[in-house]
């Protein structure tokens, strides 16, 4: 490649989020590469970097000689080829993970999710109804079970899986009886 010909504009699919007065967070979504800057890259002529600065994104693919629509084809082309590598339909067991719910009992501090312990959310958010879970199982059944030899397995998350209400413990029980008739692995992951 010609450094000569390199262009002296970002291409657009460089993000940056400033984290600091003088810390800038600079990341490429085609490549994952990413810098942390002392200034934004978006507001800085690039023709006027130094030329190791600009070898530097140059080789990060911040800046480049090929023109951005070329650039990003060529990376879907890429990634195309790699989901196809990485799928093995010979994989024993097929993984689903179910979330019935998002409330829990417990207030971990490193929890994910705290903003559904507010009382407004915790009102509008239900447990999984049954019928959702015997579409689901419908679904298996007519476009994998028939179709595959794999084994399946259910692991459920939450929130708290094992609450303490009536529609926890009914999903829990019709879940608990429609894995041992499709013979299914099952998972559950709790905090108690
Ligand atoms: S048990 Fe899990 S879902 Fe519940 S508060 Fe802790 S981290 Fe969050």
């Amino acid at each position: 490649m010609k450094k000569e010909n390199k262009r002296n504009k970002l291409n657009k699919y460089v993000y940056e989020v400033q984290l600091l007065d003088e810390e800038w967070f600079i990341f490429n979504l085609l490549n994952f590469n990413y810098v942390i800057s002392d200034k934004s890259l978006k507001q800085t002529e690039i023709a006027e970097l130094d030329s190791d600065t600009r070898e530097v994104l140059y080789d990060l693919g911040f800046i480049s000689d090929i023109d951005e629509q070329t650039l990003c084809q060529s990376r879907i082309k890429e990634w195309k080829n790699k989901i196809k590598s990485d799928y093995n339909p010979s994989f024993e067991t097929l993984v689903f993970k179910i979330m019935p719910t998002l409330l829990c009992n417990f207030r971990c501090s490193y929890c994910y999710q705290p903003e559904l312990y507010l009382e407004e959310t915790r009102r509008k958010t239900e447990y999984m109804r049954t019928e959702v879970l015997d579409a689901f199982f419908e679904y298996i059944e007519n476009n994998i079970i028939q179709k595959e030899k794999r084994k399946i397995r259910l692991e459920i998350v939450g929130g708290e899986v094992f609450l303490k209400n009536r529609n926890a413990i009914r999903f829990v029980e019709h879940l608990i009886e429609k894995t041992i008739n499709y013979n299914m692995e099952l998972i559950f992951v709790t905090n108690g």
